[in-house]
């Protein structure tokens, strides 16, 4: 059975869990800064398994021995955003956390498979790859998922159609200059652009690139964290049981649609090796250009790094 280990015990660390539960995909550690605050969820998780149906253990800890030996490690330790904040506004303390998140983890679990959460998430993976020294295959951050989700959810209520037929893919950093595609997006194979008019689906757009603020404006205290939560247990799970899904995720890329040296979100094969390919789409010139806008923004914030 695969060992889980998610770090930080807050809002998205605490969902994810309840999802891996959900999903039996392993045993699962939980882990925080805080004392007390990871065994109680891990107790109050592990109290709802005779009706939630899920035979896996989950630990909450503070000490990173019981991360020993993890094959997939998530990172969300860090803040998250308030209303008025950018997720960049997150960056400086963030990368401190995961700078030591991230060696205290790899210490004990050098071969594991990591996905970075924490804000900016292009970023904060670019850190983690920098203190983990994984190879480029075995980190990744999440992203494009959830972005792609928040599309695929605006599709389904604009049509009044089944989540399930609704497909969409979101590339590139995570913020307002992400870039959804909408010729990609489809309902049972047809294209939106056949069945939604073009002012409509720019509307849908502009709502996807902002959907975590709209959230965090919500909320007021914090920001989303049940379709993260969700978007991270879909990874795992492809990961622990090799399924190959297909998802839009930040990736280490080394030339793959004309860039390198940076993490952004593109379309990836994840597999039990990790990401096991990345698959590159034919873009239009809008479109590319879009992209390295994306990637202007990455890069920008990795230069700014203190650490
Ligand atoms: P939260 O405040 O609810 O939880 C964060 C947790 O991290 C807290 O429990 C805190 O004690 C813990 N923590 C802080 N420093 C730590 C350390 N050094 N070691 C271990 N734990 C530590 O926040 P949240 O809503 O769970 O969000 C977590 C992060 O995920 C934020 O940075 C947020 O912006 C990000 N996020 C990313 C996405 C995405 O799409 N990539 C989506 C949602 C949230």
């Amino acid at each position: 059975m695969a060992k889980i280990t998610i770090v930080g015990a807050g809002n998205v660390g605490a969902t994810t869990t309840r999802v891996c539960a959900e999903k039996q995909l392993g045993e699962i550690v939980l882990i925080d800064i805080i004392e007390g605050v990871p065994q109680g969820k891990a107790l109050d998780l592990m109290e709802s398994a005779p009706l939630q149906y899920y035979d896996i253990n989950i630990k909450g800890t503070n000490d990173y021995k019981d991360t020993e030996g993890s094959d997939v490690v998530v990172l969300t330790a860090g803040l998250a955003r308030k209303p008025g904040m950018s997720r960049e506004d997150l960056r400086d303390k963030n990368a401190d956390i995961i700078k030591m998140v991230t060696e205290n983890v790899i210490a004990g679990s050098p071969n594991c498979i990591m996905i970075v959460v924490s804000n900016p998430v292009d970023t904060m993976t670019f850190v983690a790859k920098k203190y983990s020294n994984l190879p480029k295959e075995r980190i990744m951050g999440m992203a494009g998922l959830l972005d792609s989700t928040r599309f695929r959810h605006f599709i389904s209520a604009e049509l009044d159609v089944s989540h399930e037929d609704v497909d969409a893919m979101v590339l590139g950093l995570h913020g307002d200059d992400m870039v959804p595609l909408p010729r990609y997006a489809t309902v049972s194979g047809i294209s939106i652009t056949e069945l939604i008019s073009a002012d409509k689906i720019d509307a849908m757009v502009e709502r996807t690139k902002k959907g975590g603020g709209e959230i965090v404006a919500l909320l007021k205290t914090g920001s989303a964290y049940y379709a993260p939560g969700a978007s991270v247990g879909v990874m795992v799970e492809s990961i622990v049981r090799d399924s190959k899904r297909v998802v839009s995720c930040p990736a280490w890329l080394e030339g793959e649609y004309g860039l390198k040296d940076i993490f952004m979100g593109v379309p990836c094969v994840l597999g039990k090796n990790g990401i096991e390919r990345i698959l590159e789409l034919k873009l239009t010139d809008e479109e590319q250009a879009h992209m390295n806008k994306s990637a202007e923004g990455v890069k920008k914030s990795i230069a700014e790094l203190k650490v």
